[in-house]
């Protein structure tokens, strides 16, 4: 069990990274939250959630696609921060990420983003 100073140390390292790198780490750990059983898969994810001052209640949400570091040659992409969208041609879930190749965080398809 860690202390909540432990986890503010961490949050605090964490805030300080550039996007691309906190999705790289988030990965990492998000990915060893997975759940299977009965049939019923569940994985823990990052999302971007947009909101519009014109238009009250509307809410658009996009989970965070890993970048292809084999496409980018151990690199993360490009830092411009989650622009890059799309849907997964398996799962059809709305992506978002800073790199223009990208793996889906449901289902693993590489995707390929504009
Ligand atoms: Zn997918």
């Amino acid at each position: 069990m860690t202390t909540d100073e432990d986890r503010e140390s961490l949050a605090e390292r964490l805030a300080a990274l550039p996007v691309p790198e906190l999705v790289d780490v988030l990965r990492r750990v998000l990915s060893h939250h997975t759940e299977e059983e009965y049939g019923i898969r569940t994985v823990l994810v990052l999302a971007t959630a947009t909101t519009y001052a014109e238009e009250r209640g509307a809410v658009d949400v996009e989970l965070v696609a890993w970048p292809d570091r084999e496409y980018y040659r151990g690199g993360l992409g490009i830092d411009q921060g989650l622009w890059e969208e799309g849907r997964c041609t398996s799962c059809d879930t709305s992506v978002t990420s800073n790199a223009k190749r990208a793996y889906c965080p449901v289902c693993g398809t590489r995707c390929a983003l504009t």
